[in-house]
């Protein structure tokens, strides 16, 4: 698309859009009593107006019901766990019985570990992107000394080329060649959550495999915002929480991927609970673990209903939007604001735009690098009414969401933005 520098074409990008009707399911912020703009749907996603009803119901529920509502709930609870098994699947791209919204992202992350990195004296090393997000970064380092491996001789951290700042897939495909018999596993943050790049899925899971490496995404910064083949692309297992894209409130329940080919298979370790246990028995309070087929049996607790409720109502916010319809308008409005910082007169001597200029190797997100006057530029747009994220040492990261953010925002952005750091 040929974008033009103006409101009017912000306002006409707005009127053609066919997920505009969307922006009014979501409770915008406010700040100094007028709506803020909102870029920040990678960090916590917007209430759906939806949201408290979904609550209210399970409260009432509870109230009438007590216990006797596991059975009676408009939703039994008893089942919830089931409920968001289709939308999960449709946005992670796999078969219902290989989803399922469990506990929290770290939580499942270390269950996932437990069962696929099972390291041996020769194949024991973990290679994954430099600079993953902490949680991550300290699972890895806490599942290595687990084994009894020294982090630093157990974990391979690919960093960009000097002078770059996002992974080229060949040198990718070229470490976990060059690591080979080594590996125990291989995993990503799909897409990287500083710098915004969307890796190559499969590509990456058909190296790990080609050298007998189990191979695992991150999919916190990816779910809800790009569009995800994990049974079609061999996947191992994958995990995410749902407050970021998936709006599902403020420590929501998060999920996780195990490919069907597992999904039988009782030789796979686990840390296992009673909610795993195969749901025929489950109430007979026997000894010794069946586990459920599928994602279901790496499940420990019974299901949080409460945000779990937040998440039912969020899911079908999705599955009336379609991924793919999102994916579309997200480009579109990922790009504008691309084409807006890029039309700013003499940007290059202030930011650079680290994110992937391919828009295949980038999700909405766009990180932008300040090479002077960040912080005051940061807090300048903290002023001007503009909800972002300042991640240091200077990188102000932008999330046009395309459930809720209207071109019109990102035009307002850039046109507050500009003003901030020529000082
Ligand atoms: C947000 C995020 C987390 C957060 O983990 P929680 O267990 O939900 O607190 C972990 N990893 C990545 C890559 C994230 O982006």
């Amino acid at each position: 698309m040929n974008f033009e520098n103006s409101l009017s074409f912000a306002k006409k990008l707005d009127k053609a859009d066919p997920l505009k009707s969307f922006r009014q399911k979501f409770h915008l912020p406010k700040v100094k009593g007028k709506t803020a703009f909102y870029f920040t749907g990678n960090s916590l996603g917007l209430q759906p107006k939806s949201a408290k009803s979904y609550i209210n119901q399970e409260l009432s529920d509870w109230a009438a019901l007590g216990v006797e509502g596991h059975f009676h709930a408009k939703h039994p609870w008893l089942y919830y766990h089931k409920y968001s098994k289709k939308a999960l699947a449709d946005l992670v791209g796999a078969k219902p019985l290989e989803v399922v919204a469990m506990n929290q992202l770290t939580v499942n992350l270390h269950l996932m570990m437990t069962s696929f990195y099972r390291p041996t004296s020769s194949r024991f090393k973990i290679l994954t992107e430099a600079g993953a997000f902490p949680s991550d970064q300290y699972a890895f380092e806490s599942q290595l000394k687990l084994h009894n491996i020294k982090p630093d001789e157990g974990l391979i951290e690919l960093k960009p080329r000097s002078g770059e700042h996002t992974l080229r897939e060949e040198d990718i495909l070229k470490a976990i060649g060059h690591h080979g018999d080594q590996l125990a596993l291989v995993i990503f943050g799909a897409v990287q959550y500083y710098s915004g790049q969307f890796f190559n899925i499969k590509a990456i899971t058909e190296a790990g495999h080609r050298v007998g490496a189990s191979v695992g995404f991150d999919l916190a910064h990816a779910i809800g915002n790009v569009p995800l083949s994990l049974h079609k692309h061999n996947v191992d297992f994958a995990v995410w929480c749902s407050y970021k894209y998936l709006n599902s409130g403020p420590g929501g329940i998060a999920g996780a991927f195990v490919h069907e080919k597992h999904a039988n298979n009782p030789n796979l370790v686990r840390l296992a609970g009673w909610w795993g246990h195969h749901e025929k028995d489950r109430f007979q309070m026997k000894k010794g673990f069946i586990p459920m087929p599928g994602a279901d049996g790496w499940q420990l607790s019974n299901f949080p209903v409460i945000t779990g409720a937040v998440h039912l109502t969020s899911l079908q916010i999705f599955e009336e939007a379609g991924i793919k319809t999102l994916r579309k308008k997200s480009m579109l409005l990922t790009g504008f604001l691309e084409y807006l910082l890029k039309s700013t007169e003499n940007y290059t001597e202030y930011f650079t735009i680290i994110t992937n200029s391919n828009v295949e190797e980038r999700g909405c997100q766009l990180s932008i690098l300040m090479k002077r006057n960040g912080k005051k530029a940061f807090t300048s747009l903290t002023k001007g009414g503009v909800i972002a994220d300042w991640r240091e040492p200077a990188v102000i990261r932008i999330a046009p969401v395309p459930l809720y953010n209207s071109f019109e925002d990102v035009f307002r952005f850039v046109e507050i933005f500009k003003r901030t750091f020529r000082k």
